[in-house]
């Protein structure tokens, strides 16, 4: 039989939709398969058999019956291999071993003291090194390794422009697949944690979220209708240049006024207070945890701060409401660790300056995957662009 480009595309495409409900709503009986899709249980039963023989899903022991033979349940096999996700940040690289469903296997985390690319490659092989050595032995093996990076990426996985690592045009993407033989996918470090949120934490079930990560700037991953939006050219999401103070603070972008220079840890270095126009040169710049530390202790001029950050955060929040209209609100990364501190004053903002029917059903909540929502959601990325090549047999 002749088959033609199109029988194969519309065969691919069927078998990813069957995988993905699966993946997403299993344990599942065919005809559980066939009614959520809406495929005929002839091409399920005929592309259930292919995954079976994939191992990509497995059969479990019988489900209810509506009468009649009890169905088998077909279940997605998250151990037919694993994945590596890994966060490079400013000051550290984390690394994390995963099945195919998120599961942590093994993690590693690295310092990062010096910013340029050589030290940063030896960092992450430090981490990852260690993970590759201890993978279980799976049908597919390592399927691919995610990278979630402090800057903006383009669709061939360079990062052209990383201001806190002080880097321009570097590939990462062709060095580490030379150096670990498998694919690499290389993405913003929001965008990977929205990824992560989304699948596996404060974003599940969720087709309208925007994931805020507040570190050492802020960036935002926005998932409208289900997808990851990048923009044009993939550069969406830098919202930490968001002008918050038309003649606010002076950026490192060229810009006045953004929203990260208030509302992450860069604002620690306006110790003075957050009128102050240009950071305090001399004072040493805490971290989050030496400031967590003190807030816990109950001083005033830190709890001051933070309530001031938390401020200023649901400011930016309130524009994102307004504009993107989303279901739900996911604030994550390092300074996650000054919820306690941040949030009251945060969803107060919020509650006071974000449009009303904005307002009305919208979730405004933490990561619940903590620090680790970038690395999870860089592994996830890997697990998806592999279950995007699953083959199809003619
Ligand atoms: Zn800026």
């Amino acid at each position: 039989m002749r088959v033609t480009g199109d029988q194969a595309l519309v065969k691919k495409l069927n078998k990813s939709i069957v995988l993905d409900t699966i993946r997403r709503k299993g344990p599942l009986s065919r005809t559980d398969v066939s009614e959520r899709t809406g495929l005929n249980k002839a091409t399920v039963s005929n592309l259930t058999t292919e995954l079976l023989e994939q191992q990509l899903v497995e059969e479990t022991g019988p489900g209810q019956s509506s009468g009649g033979r009890k169905p088998l349940m077909l279940l997605f096999n998250a151990a037919a291999g694993c994945a590596v996700g890994i966060e490079l940040g400013v000051t550290a690289v984390k690394a994390a071993l995963t099945d195919l469903r998120g599961r942590i296997l093994l993690e590693r985390s690295a310092p990062l003291a010096d910013h340029d690319p050589e030290s940063a490659f030896a960092a992450i092989r430090e981490v990852t090194a260690p993970l590759l050595e201890a993978a279980p032995h799976t049908p597919y093996g390592l399927i691919g390794i995610g990278i979630g990076v402090p800057g903006m990426v383009d669709e061939d996985g360079v990062i052209l422009y990383a201001p806190n690592l002080g880097w321009e045009g570097v590939d990462l993407k062709s060095r580490l697949e030379a150096e670990f033989g498998v694919s690499v996918v290389v993405d913003n470090e929001a965008n990977a944690g929205a990824a992560g949120e989304r699948e596996y934490g404060a974003g599940r079930h969720v087709r309208h979220l925007v994931y805020v990560s507040a570190g050492m700037g802020i960036g935002s991953g926005m998932i409208i209708d289900g997808q990851l939006y990048k923009g044009a050219w993939g550069y969406a999401g830098e919202t930490g240049h968001m002008s918050i103070e038309s003649d606010g603070r002076l950026c490192s972008c060229g810009s006045r006024g953004c929203w990260e220079l208030y509302a992450s840890e860069r604002a620690y270095a306006y110790a003075d207070g957050l009128e102050q126009a240009e950071p305090a040169r001399d004072m040493p710049v805490l971290t989050t945890r030496e400031l967590t530390e003190r807030a816990s202790l109950g001083d005033a001029g830190t709890l001051a701060m933070y309530a001031e950050i938390g401020r200023r955060l649901g400011i930016g929040i309130t524009n994102l409401v307004n504009g993107f209209n989303p279901e739900k609100i996911v604030v994550g990364g390092p300074l996650t660790e000054a919820k306690a501190w941040i949030e009251p004053a945060m969803l107060a903002e919020i509650a006071q300056r974000a449009l009303p029917y904005h307002r009305r059903e919208l979730a405004v909540s933490f990561s619940e995957l903590g620090s680790r929502s970038a690395a999870l959601g860089a592994a996830h990325l890997a697990v998806s662009q592999f279950l995007g090549r699953v083959r199809v047999s003619l």
